[in-house]
């Protein structure tokens, strides 16, 4: 771009995005007249995803506003925790964030998760059409204008991830209600309903059961409780802070 420059700043929480010759506060880019705000902070690494308010001139403008010589832009980072409006707050997970995807249905969050990368078109044309939140590790899909809506996920760690997503969305957690494989709600199930599925062992050591309404796939408490009990007790710590006060 070769037209008008303007100075442009962005935030701590978004330099990983920007080369580090723009993290030291603002710096001078040049844009073509004719492009808006929205697609120059995109072109400079900065995936809208993640921007809230945009100021020019500290007044706030939306990212249709096209640049003119000599402006000064700051650019922030999108508010937590996030509003998604028009549609009950639901997720859809990129093909790398399968443990993330599990640990959110353990929370009984609604997340969709395909283990075979469908390609980005497709994920993208998903999260329109059930209006899903887009999680991904993947600044080129959360470009897609076909996305319903999206957000950047920063960590490679699945503990870090879901604390990310719980700070950012606050989602209501109904843990023990979602089937782990396919997102399925469960039902309380007797043994005999789920004998069938379940191993000689397992048939006489427990009495509890439950069944996930789509893939018929049987749940109870067995040698793995613990540790998902432990992630689910973290999990509500964080999102009930008034519940940390007692
Ligand atoms: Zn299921």
């Amino acid at each position: 771009m070769n037209g008008p420059e303007i100075r442009i700043e962005f935030a701590p929480e978004l330099h990983l995005f920007v080369p580090a010759a723009r993290r030291g506060g603002a710096s001078t880019a040049s844009t073509d007249g004719v492009s808006t705000l929205g697609h120059v902070v995109e072109s400079l690494g900065v995936p809208l995803t993640e921007v809230g308010t945009l100021l020019v001139n500290g007044r706030e403008v939306t990212a249709a506003h096209v640049p003119a010589a000599g402006e000064s832009v700051t650019v922030r980072p999108v508010a937590h925790p996030q509003r998604v409006a028009g549609a009950p707050l639901r997720f859809l997970l990129d093909v790398h964030l399968g443990t993330l995807a599990r640990r959110l249905r353990l929370l009984g969050v609604d997340t969709a998760y395909e283990s075979l990368d469908i390609g980005d078109p497709a994920l993208a044309a998903r999260s329109a059409a059930e209006r899903r939140v887009l999680l991904s590790r993947d600044r080129g899909l959360l470009r897609r204008r076909e996305l319903w809506a999206g957000a950047f996920v920063y960590s490679t760690r699945p503990e870090e991830q879901l604390e990310e997503v719980l700070d950012r969305f606050a989602p209501e957690p109904h843990p023990w209600t979602r089937c782990t494989a396919c997102n399925g709600l469960l039902r309380a199930a007797a043994k005999e309903e789920v004998a069938a599925r379940l191993e000689s062992g397992t048939r006489r050591t427990y009495d509890a059961f439950a069944q996930c309404r789509e893939c018929g796939r049987a749940y109870w408490k067995g040698a793995h409780h613990d540790r998902l009990e432990a992630i689910v007790e973290r999990a509500l710590t964080r999102t009930r802070p008034a519940d940390r006060t007692g």
